[in-house]
């Protein structure tokens, strides 16, 4: 059992190939990483906030990983759909390792969520990040009040980036389309709005202490909401992130505004219910219910109702997982079924199929959590070499049988053009490498190099 295919470049599929690359016991080893996209490292890519470049030098470690001689990077190769079957990939491959992550949003399931003014966060993300598939241009940004519902690490990097002002974003790698739409923008509120309280909030102390502490930005929290919880006078006991949370809402709530341009209000204990239009149909503001802790660490309902006026409202309830044809899906969780990271088919491991990261274990965790995630599957795999080994699978090299197929897989060499494009971008633009955000664009620039 030599050649291992993973699907996904993101950090889980990068570090399945660091494991499998560490362990000694598959000599001769070969990982095809195969990507829909052109470009390698997932939402290390496309999801990290481009203001974030500690956390996105991390591409600088799965670099290493998709350098290493034994790995080929084979991009620009859809698996799924409109692309190669499931099934076509299991005849290439002993093992396949599926590390998709989860492409869409949760849905808020309320009256008005689509209206005009409307979006779901991750779409917001993809579009700053330069994700070839966001749509250009239509976000509200004409828009003076924001709100953002729900107080994750998304709701937290979308409310800071329409908070930042564009000076402060113009040494990142945003793309120029979106970079000029927010300097043209005219959002000066933006409302962070959680269903429960301070204690149970997800973010984590150090993003919420830095959208505290943005030089163009009055941060403030209303002391009596805070107080709706009881962990806020008692936290002792409260797991270390949400005691270190409570402690910087209180620096918040203690912080007179200074009279910067811009304010985000971060509110607690209020559920959504509605987006209401106006005529003209697009937002003018979100209902919310008045929520009271219910004990139990959920919240119930009062029955008394507070608008948020608001011309964009970005939804930011969570990522979800997507099925992908032919490969097993539990609609309930957005997950593969699996077994220690075998993926089961009607309750069986099923040969030669596997998964890591948010496919196998859904939304959760910091980039670092997919290394044992990662390493868990390996070892699943590992432990079934010898039954691997023994699937019969087609002696060609997969490259070529992929291209009989029809793809056009973007090597590693095609990745280093688009890399080299976007830092000649940059330059043009008298600004650092730019992202390029558009389909043909990326393909143009691996042109050559395939
Ligand atoms: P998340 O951490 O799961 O937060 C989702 C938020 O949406 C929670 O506040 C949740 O409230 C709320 N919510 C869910 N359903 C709701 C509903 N129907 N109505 C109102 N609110 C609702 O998800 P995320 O922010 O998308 O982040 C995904 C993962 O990526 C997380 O593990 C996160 O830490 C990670 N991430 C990390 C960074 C970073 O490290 N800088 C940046 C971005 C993302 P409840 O708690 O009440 O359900």
């Amino acid at each position: 059992m030599q050649r291992v295919a993973i699907v996904g470049s993101g950090p889980s599929g990068v570090y399945a190939a660091q494991s499998l690359l560490d362990q000694e016991l598959v000599p001769g080893v070969a990982i095809d990483v195969l990507d829909r996209l052109p470009c390698p490292y997932g939402l290390v890519r496309y999801g990290v906030a481009p203001d974030h470049e500690k956390i996105k030098s991390l591409q600088n470690n799965l670099r290493r990983v998709l350098e290493d001689p034994r790995v080929r990077f084979l991009g620009n190769v859809p698996v799924g759909t409109d692309g190669v079957g499931i099934e076509e990939l299991r005849s290439l491959y002993p093992a396949v390792v599926y590390c998709v992550g989860a492409a869409t949003d949760r849905r808020l399931g309320i009256p008005g969520e689509d209206l005009p003014g409307s979006y779901s966060a991750t779409d917001f993300v993809s579009w700053y990040s330069a994700h070839p598939d966001a749509a250009a241009g239509r976000f509200a940004l004409g828009a003076r009040s924001a709100v953002v519902i729900g107080v994750g690490n998304v709701a937290v990097d979308v409310t800071r980036i329409l908070a930042r002002g564009t000076e402060e974003l113009r040494g990142t790698d945003i793309p120029q389309g979106p970079l000029d739409a927010l300097a043209a923008g005219s959002v000066t509120e933006i409302h962070m709005v959680g269903r429960r309280g301070p204690s149970q909030a997800k973010f984590t102390t150090k993003e919420l202490r830095e959208l505290g502490s943005l030089p163009g930005a009055d941060a403030t929290v209303r002391e009596a909401e805070l107080a709706l919880d009881p962990r806020y006078a008692d936290p002792d006991g409260l797991p270390a992130v949400a005691r270190r949370n409570v402690a910087a809402l209180r620096d918040w709530a203690g912080t007179p505004p200074r009279g910067r341009p811009r304010r985000i209000e971060l509110r607690f204990f209020l559920r959504p219910v509605a987006v209401l239009g106006a005529e003209e149909g697009a937002v003018r503001a979100v209902r919310f219910e008045r929520t009271a802790p219910d004990g139990q660490g959920g919240v119930a309902g009062t029955g008394r109702f507070e608008d948020i006026e608001a011309q964009l409202v970005l939804r930011s309830v969570g990522y979800r997982g997507s099925p992908l044809p032919g490969l097993p899906f539990d609609a309930s969780t957005g997950t593969v079924p699996h077994d220690q990271g075998r993926v089961l088919r009607e309750g069986a491991p099923s040969p030669g199929e596997y998964v890591a990261g948010w496919i196998k274990r859904g939304p959760t965790g910091v980039i670092g959590t997919n290394r044992p995630c990662a390493k868990e599957t390996v070892t699943s795999l590992l432990a079934d070499a010898d039954a691997l080994a023994a699937r019969p699978v087609a002696s060609k090299d997969p490259l070529d049988a992929l291209r009989a197929m029809g793809q056009e897989p973007v090597q590693w060499p095609g990745w280093l053009g688009i890399e080299a494009a976007e830092a000649e971008l940059g330059r043009s633009l008298s600004r650092t490498t730019v992202k390029i955000p558009d389909w043909s664009g990326l393909l143009s620039a691996a042109d050559g190099h395939r």
